[in-house]
């Protein structure tokens, strides 16, 4: 038996190429939701509109007094939020929340600066060039809050009058006290707070929380053979300051996959699989209620959205005086309230079925109507007096156009009972 010392083996890798990077991905998403944040107000998909009262939802503009409509969007978008934190957990947060998207784009562009001052500012001690670096960055983060206020207060106020006020530093009316203050929220927020804000006071945190079950979506350390090397990258990586092996359960959590990376490209060198994973258990029978009430919000908001009158026709007796007499005829008197819901001209007709030789008094007919306007009116039918005493009904019927929609209203024609209120 040779007595000579071995040379140690050397055992050669094979490196493993990770099969996905999720923070490219993420960073798609991210440029995606902010294109999506800007566009839903400019384009009218998503606007609350408090000047005018109007809610704009995919391009209508529904008034307030539409409740059905207004009431079945905003149940089908609280749940589809819901459905989505019980889903796929907080990867609403890491992938598409402005909070996380502007936090994470304060960081990147301070740490930019950062090295473009270093490399630039060579001849600079140490202290000053750090200083100019955070001078910079505060001008950047300053700057782009006036724009992210700006698209914000586009969401309640019409985005052209709004830059109207902006480009004359109006911070008299609501709208630029409200644009001000959300800039120096803005400001403060993305200078400051970032990150902070998810673990402390989001409410969407502490919803996903009550909402998760056993099939909820999470980001797992699994190292069953103990071959985890230590070397801390999963944790440096992670912008919530979290080491994802204590537990997968952190509510700090964002489910970024951020540590998910990390690990694959340090495990993938010494050719083994990351130790982090995206996983989720078996469905709950919670979220097959979920998809139920999802759906009876949906056909609630397409059945109201189909039911939608573009104008609104309301008519309604008026009975402070049953009727009156002129020139020689008996007159009923009428109130009616027309909204155009469009945004363009309509024209409302009436005309009078089953009252025979009964005639319309109204200084308009048919009435024209701007788009957006609201109308209020009144008018009188007069009918000849050999009409049958007592109540008489019939139908107003009302035609809108374009379109030429029709709506056969119910209605009754008071005459007197006696020959003497003739
Ligand atoms: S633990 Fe991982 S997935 Fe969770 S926030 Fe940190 S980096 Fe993202
Ligand atoms: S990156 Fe992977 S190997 Fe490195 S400490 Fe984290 S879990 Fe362990």
């Amino acid at each position: 038996m040779s007595t000579a010392a071995r040379a140690p083996r050397i055992i050669r890798l094979e490196p493993i190429e990770p099969s996905i990077h999720f923070r490219p991905i993420r960073k798609s998403v991210h440029a995606a939701c902010f294109a999506i944040f800007v566009a839903l107000p400019f384009f009218d998909v998503m606007r609350f509109d408090i000047p005018r009262q109007r809610f704009y939802f995919a391009g209508q503009a529904l008034w307030i007094n539409e409740f059905a409509i207004i009431f079945f969007a905003l149940m089908f978008l609280m749940f589809v939020i819901a459905g989505a934190a019980m889903l796929y957990g907080r990867i609403y947060c890491g992938y598409m929340c402005p909070q996380m998207i502007f936090s994470e784009a304060s960081t990147s562009v301070q740490r930019a600066l950062e090295r473009f001052v270093e490399r630039k500012l060579v001849f600079v001690r140490g202290a000053a060039r750090h200083r100019v670096a955070a001078a910079l960055w505060l001008l950047v983060v300053a700057a782009a809050s006036v724009g992210l206020a700006f698209i914000f207060i586009s969401y309640f106020v019409e985005p052209r009058d709004l830059l109207r006020r902006l480009l004359r530093v109006d911070v008299s009316t609501a709208a630029g006290v409200a644009g001000a203050a959300t800039t120096l929220v803005t400001f403060l927020d993305f200078a400051f707070v970032r990150q902070r804000f998810c673990t402390t006071v989001c409410p969407y945190g502490y919803l996903q929380g009550m909402l998760a079950d056993e099939g909820t979506l999470l980001v797992k350390y699994d190292d069953p053979d103990r071959i985890c090397i230590e070397c801390g990258k999963c944790v440096r990586v992670c912008e919530m300051g979290i080491d994802i092996r204590d537990s997968p359960d952190q509510i700090e959590c964002i489910h970024c996959g951020d540590c998910v990376d990390a690990c694959a490209d340090i495990m993938g060198r010494l050719g083994r699989r990351g130790l982090i994973h995206y996983a989720s258990g078996r469905q709950g029978a919670k979220r097959l209620v979920f998809i139920f009430v999802l759906l009876f919000y949906a056909s609630g908001l397409a059945v109201a959205m189909s039911m939608r009158q573009p104008v609104l026709v309301k008519i309604a007796p008026d009975r402070s005086r049953l009727f009156w007499v002129e020139q020689g005829e008996i007159r009923n008197h009428f109130r009616m309230t027309l909204a155009n819901r469009t945004t363009e001209n309509a024209f409302v007709t009436l005309s009078i079925d089953g009252l025979n030789g009964a005639r319309l008094v109204a200084a308009d007919n048919p009435i024209r109507l701007a788009g957006g306007q609201e109308w209020r009116g009144e008018f009188a039918i007069a009918a000849p007096p050999t009409l049958g005493a007592g109540i008489n009904p019939f139908r107003l019927v009302t035609r809108t156009d374009p379109g030429g929609a029709e709506d056969r209203l119910s209605m009754t024609f008071v005459m007197p009972t006696s020959q003497e209120g003739r």
